[in-house]
């Protein structure tokens, strides 16, 4: 099976588990808006996801994948500037 049509198979599987998901795991309170956890698989709503944000845990790893998308960068603009 090509790679591809497994990750978009997960990505279906995740998107309807956040469709039917109709209380936070977290809380347990109905959602409204809701989204997936930084961490797990666990579906939150926005008010867990916003006290998620504020974990130091969630700040080092927004930190890291930031630091990766700015190495990214920075070798595409090495690669437009050679050609
Ligand atoms: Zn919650």
């Amino acid at each position: 099976m090509p790679a591809e049509d497994l990750d978009s198979k997960e990505g279906f599987k995740i998107w309807s588990r956040i469709q039917e998901a109709k209380v936070c795991s977290r809380c347990g309170q109905k959602m409204n808006s809701k989204g997936l956890s930084f961490f797990n698989d666990e579906i939150l709503c926005a008010e867990c996801k916003e006290k998620e944000k504020k974990l130091p845990e969630y700040a080092m790893t927004a930190k890291n994948i930031c630091d990766e998308a700015k190495a990214e960068l920075k070798k595409s603009r090495k690669r437009s500037l050679k050609s």
